[in-house]
């Protein structure tokens, strides 16, 4: 077992985090505030290969696998997690359109996602139907011409309003996941509109809001994969968007710990550097550990789920779970760390504690992760 990268995982990871640096970093306290979604930063990201990362290389993809793509959302991460979390929805939305559509809709849509003309949402939560998907109501009913007919609502979707492309989970058939096909919708298809965009905690340089379809006429050929086969391919799609939103929290806490580290070695209080304070020491230590556990165990589902190992989806389960809530307790330590200047917005700090925090509820929520784990250990 080798733990190092090797040479084209490092330069890969020296790009992602130049660009991070450069690009992201300084304006990422503006997007947060101003509710700017970078659309010409994510942009320049695709220009470097970033929108397509593990998709293969016949229509523009990157071709890379699984691990680079976790290394490559750390380091993107670490200049702002908002911004590199909706981006790793819409490597997401590549994959399942690369692996799961005919070649005539690959050909015609895969280019521009690579470059992001086309900016790609993932819809399969509804108002009714968050971790109980399978249960979900918008409907896709069959015209005599072939095409869908589609009504319905998504809800929490990111991206929308602004996206050109959105994957929609729609009950064709009966209920439960059996009943649910994929469909690709194109943004200026009539019958889509959007809800207004949600005020949220954090995650606020890409919007929110519902996605509306009534009697939204969609060509038969927008389904990807069979009919049926939509509640699987939305799950295969989850299992790498899990990877990479933890990798996303590895991004965040570690930009938090580092700053930590450095007001440790600033700060003055009872005459002493925090940083000679064991208990802060200590502190500083566990959230290193924390940290490098959970970068192992995104590493360890990166592999197994680029293997096709049979515990992939456990392993992608528990890092997410792991990765997330870690992340999460460490940049809120970090904060603790600054004292009340952590709190303000004059320090990243916050900011990243509000990003972070979301990551323990999508993409499948923390406790959901738990059933998924726990059902393989105690399946007969
Ligand atoms: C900012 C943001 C962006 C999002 N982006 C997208 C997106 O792009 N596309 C998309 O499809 N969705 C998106 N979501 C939706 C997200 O995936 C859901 O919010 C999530 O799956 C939980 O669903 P819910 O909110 O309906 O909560 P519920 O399912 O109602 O859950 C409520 C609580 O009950 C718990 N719970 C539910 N069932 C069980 C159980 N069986 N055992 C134990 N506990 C349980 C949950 O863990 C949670 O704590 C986004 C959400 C947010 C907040």
């Amino acid at each position: 077992m080798d733990f190092a990268l090797d040479q084209d995982q490092s330069a890969i990871r020296d790009l992602a985090r130049s660009f991070a640096a450069d690009e992201m970093a300084p304006h990422a306290a503006a997007w947060d505030a101003e509710e700017i979604f970078p659309v010409d930063v994510l942009r320049r990201a695709a220009s470097l290969g970033l929108a397509t990362i593990y998709v293969g290389d016949e229509y523009g993809g990157s071709g890379l696998g699984r691990l680079e793509a976790a290394i490559i959302f750390e380091e993107l991460s670490a200049g702002c997690v908002s911004t590199a979390a909706y981006l790793s929805i819409h490597n997401m939305c590549a994959w399942m359109i690369d692996q799961f559509a005919d070649d005539a809709l690959r050909a015609r849509i895969l280019p521009e996602l690579a470059s992001m003309s086309y900016l790609a949402s993932y819809c399969l939560t509804e108002p009714g139907a968050g971790s109980d998907a399978a249960s979900l109501r918008t409907r896709a009913v069959k015209a005599e011409t072939g095409d869908f007919i589609v009504n319905g609502a998504k809800a929490f979707i990111s991206g929308a309003g602004v996206s050109d492309v959105y994957l929609v989970m729609v009950r064709t058939g009966d209920e439960g996941a059996g009943g649910i096909s994929c469909l690709l919708i194109e943004k200026d298809t009539p019958g889509l509109s959007f809800g207004s965009r949600e005020r949220k905690m954090g995650w606020n340089s890409q919007p929110t809001a519902q996605v509306i379809f009534e009697d939204c006429r969609v060509p038969a050929s927008n389904l990807i994969g069979a009919e049926g086969d939509g509640f699987k391919i939305a799950m295969k799609g989850l299992d790498g968007g899990r990877i990479n939103i933890a990798a996303c929290s590895l991004g965040g806490a570690g930009a938090a710990l580092q700053a930590a580290q450095t007001y440790m070695g600033e700060r003055s209080q009872f005459g002493r550097k925090l940083e000679n304070f064991q208990a802060l020491q200590f502190k500083l230590a566990d959230m290193a550990t924390h940290l490098e556990a959970a970068r192992l165990m995104v590493y360890r589902a990166a592999t197994s789920l680029q293997a096709g190992a049979p515990d992939a989806l456990t392993h992608c389960a528990m890092a997410k779970r792991f990765g997330t809530d870690q992340g999460f307790e460490i940049a809120n330590e970090a904060l603790q760390i600054h004292g009340g200047y952590g709190y303000l917005k004059d320090f990243p700090l916050e900011r990243i504690v509000r990003d972070l925090r979301v990551h323990k509820i999508l993409e499948g929520t923390n406790e959901i992760m738990r059933v998924i784990i726990s059902r393989q250990l105690l399946a007969k």
